[in-house]
């Protein structure tokens, strides 16, 4: 049968690539970006409590209506903007799911959409998947800052929608105000829509504020913005997130949701609305794993890696041009074989031939992980 792919380009994703490999050669994975220490054992019974106790059937496919009322008053607690839990609020199974389904409600074949590089890798194809065309502009290495000149210079009559991601993956940039307020001026007057991936709103570090979306009525109006739980309660086996957005936007992303995903998993959202009146259980993220960051930072001390700097997220990029001039892939692979430790080409999420010779380092992990890591890096002469 002749196939013909919707994405003949892509390949498999460079975190299952790394992953599967740190598994077959017994490596530690500070690659694909996932904690590996217990999440919330309050959390887990709150959840088991929740099955037997019947709630083990769909729930509203916008989800479960006290889960959106609380994330509504979270919302309302955090960025004082007033949010309506039942037209502005949808739970989907996941961050990931929550951006393709926001790109496909609203894109046509022809639209232009800029993206910033380095970029989580599932934009470009949820961008490609509806026939839409990436406006690729690169972050301005080494301190991945926007430059709005630049991305003034791609907006064209087609252009349809501005991708944001802050915290960042994979630099650990975060968006200032006023980058914000470019954003602002850039959009006013025009048609523009505004993805807002903010699945890293509370690893956020040095006591910056998180320039959300939310905090901006003006911007909210024309944006979809996308949030994890698996980010937050450290479970991102759980898939589980949501999007808000405007009253109108929202209609159509529920168009595409009604008939993909339906329903999301009933019991982590009805636990999900109990804990989450917890605020200590997501405002106590940064200070956790700011911690872990400047742990790791410490540690690294001890190699020839440069850090550039981590403000948020998960991760921290390090230079390594004072150890070798190899492209980031094979000196990942390399890393990996001779060290035992997973890492990822900064460069795999590029769509250009960029290779500022830097990996990115995932530190969302115990203790003891980061200093066996940093052990074998020493032990094998990185
Ligand atoms: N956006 C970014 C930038 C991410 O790193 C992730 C984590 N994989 C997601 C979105 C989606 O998270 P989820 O696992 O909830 O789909
Ligand atoms: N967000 C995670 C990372 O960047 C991985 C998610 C995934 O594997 N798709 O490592």
């Amino acid at each position: 049968m002749p196939v013909h792919s919707k994405l003949p380009d892509a390949g498999t994703t460079i975190f299952t690539v790394m992953s599967s490999l740190a598994a077959e050669l017994g490596a530690i994975n500070l690659g694909q970006g996932f904690p590996d220490f217990q999440m919330n054992e309050e959390l887990i019974s709150l959840v088991s409590k929740a099955m037997y106790d019947g709630f083990n059937q769909y729930v509203h496919m916008n989800g479960w209506a006290r889960l959106r009322e609380v994330l509504a008053e979270k919302i309302g607690f955090l960025y004082h903007t007033p949010i309506h839990p039942e037209s502005q609020i949808t739970v989907t199974p996941g961050g990931t799911y929550a951006i393709y389904t926001a790109l496909t409600a609203v894109l046509q074949p022809g639209d232009e959409v800029i993206v910033f590089q380095p970029c989580y890798d599932s934009y470009i194809p949820n961008i490609l998947v509806n026939g839409a065309v990436p406006v690729l502009v690169d972050l301005q290495f080494p301190e991945y800052k926007i430059d709005w000149a630049q991305v003034r210079s791609k907006i064209t009559p087609r252009t349809r929608m501005i991708m944001i991601n802050s915290p960042h993956n994979p630099t650990g940039s975060v968006l200032s105000k006023e980058d914000i307020e470019e954003l602002t001026a850039l959009v006013k007057d025009t048609d523009i829509l505004i993805l807002s991936d903010e699945v890293y709103e509370h690893l956020i570090y040095d006591g910056l504020p998180h320039q959300s979306i939310l905090r901006y009525p003006g911007l909210l109006a024309r944006s979809f913005v996308c949030f994890s739980f698996g980010k937050i309660y450290n479970c991102t086996g759980w898939k589980l997130g949501y999007c808000v957005s405007s009253p109108e936007l929202m209609a159509e992303f529920r168009k595409i949701h009604q008939f993909n995903c339906f329903s999301c998993h009933a019991p982590s959202q009805v636990a999900l609305s109990q804990f989450l009146l917890q605020k200590d259980s997501y405002l106590g993220l940064s200070p956790f794993m700011q911690a872990k960051r400047d742990l790791f930072g410490s540690l690294m001390q001890q190699t020839r890696f440069t850090p550039l700097p981590s403000r948020g997220s998960y991760f921290q990029v390090y230079r390594y041009d004072q150890i070798s001039d190899e492209d980031e892939k094979t000196f990942s692979l390399r890393l990996i074989r001779e060290a035992g430790v997973a890492v990822i080409p900064v460069s795999a999420l590029y769509q250009s031939a960029t290779d500022n010779k830097v990996v990115r380092f995932c530190f969302a992990k115990k203790e003891e992980t980061l200093e066996r890591a940093v052990e074998k890096l020493v032990a094998a002469g990185f």
